[in-house]
């Protein structure tokens, strides 16, 4: 049995380090597999919780991974700020005050056609003016490139009580009995093997899991949706070169060869993607450095160095089950799609808000085991909806490439015209999918086991589009309560049930949920919000441990035993009856 030491080595320190974690005759209470950002925010909510928890790497502590994801979503953030990392997480990346706009241009150093505004970082809290500058949240979406943020999230991690991250770690088989998972442990630096126990596991080993495979999952969809030749360069004179104002994503759109840059480090590193066109299947077929030079509208004079080449094939695919008895997959593990709207690592960030508060209250004993049927009934839907979403924005965009009109870089009023008239056009697509307030904030969970549905449909969401609402399964509509705190700031790790009149009696369901030990907590609100009582129709409103509405009502249910039960897993799946 796992028997590790301590040590001082800042590369080998938490390597078979598991002292002080053993529990109820278990090594740890859940196995994470793969710190990426998922399998950390997964790790950070369950410590949070108060779970023991450990995750095993297969890359060095500090190792960054590749240069892909760019856009931390709101909800994300918010995420982040309830663990305590989202100040940090802001003060990372590109500079304070590089623009974090979204630039069309004819070349990356050409005439531009269009800009989405975006405050630069310095100025997100502030800044309302852009196109997301009214959503209803505390934390307005980060522009920071995977290999910032996820250094961030570990050092952060690594701080938690309860956590432990076993880097050069590979799980490479694992078996389920009744009460718990043994896996395997593969040391990489010594190729020596190790068994630990955990009461449950969690695959966060990305894209290609192997703890998919192991419980029998089957990635459905479609495999090949856009072909992208990327490449991550260093560029020191290219922001002199531009004679735009930078910004964060810069798309080049002409018709010998569109594509886009993310600004990395804002100075001069610069992520390129060639978008292949249909018959280029081949990445090393096409010529990558006459392509990133027409992008960039730069001649052979220009200079730059390749750092990596990151070529990779945008999907559609979902898993067809997120879950065998006690090991669960989250992230990539479950779920690929294009990365439009920015989206494929916040999809999987909210899998781990979903999973971890549910496995917590299974660990704490104050819910029913059952209530672990909800993860995969509630995000398997939305992840299909958001792969819809993307690739079918995806398609668009591609459209739209093969359109750029052959004048778009013509001298003169002529050219002008052409290049005003795309511009819109490009305007229009993309902010759906740069400001995606739908994917924020407008997913519910409409087929849950344990919400308490009154009847009413959710309001529908679109890439952008939702309207914040109470309905049992949305999420709980953000406000600014009157002492001048987000809502969420006010909310704890178990259920809040927010009240609006202050004199209704909400004893019952308080006696209810605590003869339970179910975590529940009232909040009696106050909030100066000028929409919150179009939004908050009803007095009563449960929050859950996730931020999603679990029931509402203008009064204790005259069966709040019902209630408790339905929402701690262990209820009759029948309607919660309401209040006369
Ligand atoms: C070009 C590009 C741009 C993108 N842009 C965005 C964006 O802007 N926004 C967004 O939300 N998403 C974006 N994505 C998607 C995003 O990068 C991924 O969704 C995200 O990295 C998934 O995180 P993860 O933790 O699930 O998996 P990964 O990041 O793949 O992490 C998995 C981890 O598991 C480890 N591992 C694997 N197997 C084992 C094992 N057997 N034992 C131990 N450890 C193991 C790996 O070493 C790795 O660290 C983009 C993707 C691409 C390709």
């Amino acid at each position: 049995m796992f028997n590790g030491k301590r040590t001082s080595d800042p590369q080998q320190a938490g390597r078979w380090d598991l002292e002080g974690f053993y529990t109820d005759g278990f090594d740890t209470e859940v196995l994470v597999v793969g710190a990426g950002p998922v399998g950390l925010t997964l790790a950070m909510d369950l410590a949070w919780r108060g779970i023991r928890v450990t995750v095993a790497e297969l890359r060095h502590r500090g190792e960054p991974p590749n240069v892909k994801c760019n856009h931390v979503s709101a909800r994300s953030m918010e995420i982040f700020r309830r663990l305590g990392v989202a100040a940090a997480l802001r003060n990372a990346g590109l500079p304070a005050d590089y623009p974090n706009d979204v630039s069309y241009r004819t070349t990356a150093t050409g005439i531009e056609v269009a800009r989405i505004a975006i405050p630069c970082r310095a100025d997100r809290y502030t800044d309302k003016s852009g196109p997301d500058g009214w959503w209803p949240t505390a934390e307005p979406p980060h522009r920071i490139n995977q290999i910032y943020l996820e250094p961030v999230l570990s050092e952060h991690a690594e701080a938690m009580p309860g956590l432990r991250i076993l880097n050069r770690t590979e799980v490479d088989g694992f078996v389920q009995g009744e009460h718990g998972v043994t896996a395997t442990l593969r040391d990489l630096e010594t190729s020596s093997r190790r068994q630990i126990t955990s009461r449950y596991l969690v695959g966060c080993d990305g894209g290609r899991s192997e703890i998919r495979k192991a419980i029998g999952a089957k990635l459905l969809g479609d495999a090949v949706v856009q072909k992208v030749q990327s490449t991550f360069i260093r560029a020191p004179s290219l922001l002199g070169l531009m004679t735009e104002k930078p910004a964060w994503a810069t798309f080049s759109t002409n018709p010998r060869r569109s594509g886009n840059m993310y600004a990395i480090d804002g100075r001069e590193t610069w992520l390129i993607h060639n978008y292949l066109r249909p018959g280029e299947d081949d990445f090393d077929a096409v010529d990558r450095d006459r392509c990133i030079r027409l992008i960039l509208g730069l001649g052979p004079d220009f200079e730059y160095d390749v750092i990596s080449k990151e070529d990779w094939i945008g999907r559609r695919l979902v898993a067809d089950r997120f879950r065998d008895r006690r090991a669960f997959i989250c992230g990539d593990a479950a779920h690929l799609w294009v990365p439009m709207a920015g989206y494929g690592m916040n999809a999987g960030i909210a899998d781990a808000m979903n999973l971890s508060w549910q496995l917590a209250a299974t660990l704490k004993g104050w819910a029913d085991p059952a209530i672990l049927d909800a993860f995969e009934a509630e995000r398997q839907a939305i992840t299909e909806q958001v792969s819809q979403f993307a690739m079918n924005h995806a398609i668009a965009l591609a459209k739209q490439r093969a359109a750029v009109p052959d004048n778009i870089e013509a001298p003169g009023p002529e050219g002008d015209a052409v290049r005003a008239r795309f511009g819109r056009m490009l305007y229009e697509l993309n902010v759906h999918q740069y400001c995606c307030g739908g994917l924020n904030f407008g997913y519910f969970y409409d087929k849950s086991p344990i919400i308490a549905y009154d009847g009413e449909q959710a309001p529908a969401y679109t890439l952008s589009d939702f309207a914040a609402s109470t309905v049992p399964g949305c999420r709980t509509p953000h406000l600014w309560l009157a002492d001048g705190r987000s809502l969420y700031d006010a909310l704890g790790p178990g259920y809040t049930l927010l009240r609006f009149d202050h004199a209704i009696d909400v004893g019952a369901l308080l006696s209810a949920a605590n003869a339970r030990d179910v975590p529940l907590a009232v909040l009696d609100v106050v909030s100066n919000d000028e929409n919150w009582s179009s939004i908050y129709r009803e007095k009563l409103v449960l929050s859950r441990p996730d931020q999603h509405v679990a029931w509402r009502g203008n009064a204790v249910p005259p069966d709040p035993d019902q209630l408790i039960d339905l929402i701690r897993g262990a209820g009759p799946r029948r309607p919660v009856q309401q209040a006369a």
